[in-house]
């Protein structure tokens, strides 16, 4: 256990090969405190600019992060395995995120209300200080879902990315240093949850936390935020069904559904891992979706053939074996490398709504197959569940698609596909999978507060 008040290093390893990429210093409580006064007196600053010129320092932000793609992938692929083509894409994701958030910096109307005796004007006040605590399964994306509309609404942002992975966080706060961003409005603090992260949430100058991690995290630092009132937004869990009715393209869903639970090796909130198929073609699904299982390609993340790479850690690891063992009997069972990194192959088991496999976020890549009998069944398992981030709906009927999108209780649904996130859409949680929404275009209001100025327009005596 490290004294938190002194200075020590956090090691940073390749999870596909165990190596130690490098250690980096673990913010302790005074660098915390330091930290949030930088960024207090940088966030005065930035406020009082006029908001083309905001908007101009984001979009070259943007423009220097697009300029060092490749290298943000290549960190992410060293220090979180993701497979390289994954990589890419969410270095694109933060850079893109950041060009779309500049665009609102100048759209953040407030409003103009018929009232007595003068006009009622509405302001969209920044915060002050936010605090985006991410976590290691989606590095730059979250990183950058918090970081840029906070910026672009007029606020400073400090960031703790997760213990295992604060590489392309440290990286991109240099790239907004190079682009211009004023010194202390966008700072990354390395760090332990329970040392740099209690720091800031239970900061008095830190007016915003945003946390993506576990519901029990979650919990936690919504109960502590409650203290000072403070505004929090949370990305929780999830164990989200993917249901396919007997109408759907059967070859079409069993195609798209490794990508729905592996992409990440599972370690996505927004997994599909609990797979409900009609019971008269059960049996035919599970024998389409075992080929396709079996071809995901695991291995070397650095090759742009793979499509899934290690878990995370060992600790991880040991994680998801506490759910399922390697030799548990299984419905279907992919292949990893031998050797050293934390491989876990593809597995689908069989499901029963209610056992723990089938209720709890395993957070590896494991999904479970349940059978139903009609819609009504279909939604009800759905449901059953605390969390409600997302889910798939695969069929040919659009009545049915648009009635189960509706009675299913989750932020992000999917009909016919599995894509659901995207920066210009809302992303969120229903039930215990998070609070509030990021993304879309109201991503920058959630970092404001509505200011209203009467201005009288009687004569004055
Ligand atoms: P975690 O929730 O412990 O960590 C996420 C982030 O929160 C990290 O930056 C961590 O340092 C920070 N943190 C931890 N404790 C904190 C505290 N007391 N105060 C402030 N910040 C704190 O997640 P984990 O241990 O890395 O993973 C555990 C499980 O959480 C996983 O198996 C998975 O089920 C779930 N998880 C979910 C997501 C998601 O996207 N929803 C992401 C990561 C983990």
């Amino acid at each position: 256990m490290h004294d938190e008040h002194q200075q020590y290093e956090l090691p940073v390893v390749n999870p596909a090969t165990e190596e130690l990429i490098t250690t980096v210093s673990a913010a302790t409580p005074a660098d915390v405190d330091a930290a949030v006064r930088r960024a207090a007196s940088a966030q005065t600053a930035w406020a009082a600019l006029a908001p083309g010129e905001r908007a101009r320092l984001l979009r070259r932000f943007a423009v220097v992060v697009d300029e060092h793609l490749e290298e943000l992938a290549q960190l992410e692929v060293q220090e979180a395995g993701h497979p390289v083509g994954n990589a890419r894409w969410e270095a694109g994701n933060a850079r893109d995120l950041l060009d779309y958030a500049a665009g609102g910096v100048e759209r953040l109307n407030g409003r103009q209300i018929p009232v007595d005796g003068g006009i009622s004007v509405t302001f969209a006040e920044p915060l002050g200080v936010v605090t985006v605590i991410a976590p290691w399964n989606f590095p730059m994306p979250v990183a950058a879902w918090g970081t840029a509309p906070a910026l672009a609404a007029g606020n400073a942002v400090i960031l703790k990315p997760a213990e295992t992975t604060p590489l392309t966080a440290l990286r991109l706060a240099e790239l907004g240093l190079e682009a211009g961003l004023p010194e202390g409005l966008f700072q990354v603090l390395p760090g332990e949850g329970p040392v740099a992260g209690t720091a800031l949430v239970e900061h008095p100058g830190v007016a915003k936390v945003v946390f993506t991690g576990s519901t029990a995290v979650g919990k936690d630092i919504m109960a502590r935020c409650a203290a000072g009132v403070k505004r929090v937004t949370l990305e929780l869990g999830g164990k989200s069904p993917n249901i396919v009715f007997s109408d759907a393209d059967l070859a079409l869903a069993a195609t798209a559904a490794p990508g729905s639970f592996l992409d990440n090796t599972g370690q996505d909130c927004c997994a599909r891992s609990r797979i409900l198929v009609q019971r008269d073609v059960y049996d035919r699904f599970l024998e389409l979706l075992e080929p396709a299982v079996k071809s995901f390609v695991a291995g070397d993340p650095a090759d742009p053939a793979t499509q899934m790479g290690p878990l995370i850690s060992e600790r991880q690891r040991e994680r998801v074996r506490g759910y399922v063992p390697e030799d548990a009997s299984a419905l279907i069972r992919g292949e990893v490398p031998d050797g050293k990194g934390y491989w876990y192959p593809a597995t689908v088991l069989e499901g029963a709504p209610g056992d723990r496999r089938s209720a709890e976020e395993i957070f590896g890549p494991v999904a479970v197959a349940i059978p139903f009998e009609d819609e009504a069944e279909a939604v009800r398992i759905a449901n059953a569940s605390d969390y409600g981030l997302s889910g798939s709906i695969w069929t040919r009927d659009v009545g049915r698609a648009l009635r189960v999108s509706r009675a299913v209780a989750a932020g992000n649904l999917s009909v016919n596909s599995h894509s659901a996130v995207r920066y210009t859409t809302p992303f969120g949680g229903f039930k215990q999978s998070g609070l509030g929404r990021e993304l879309g275009p109201d991503a920058l209001t959630a970092f404001t507060e509505t200011k209203n100025v009467f201005i009288s327009t009687e004569e004055q005596p």
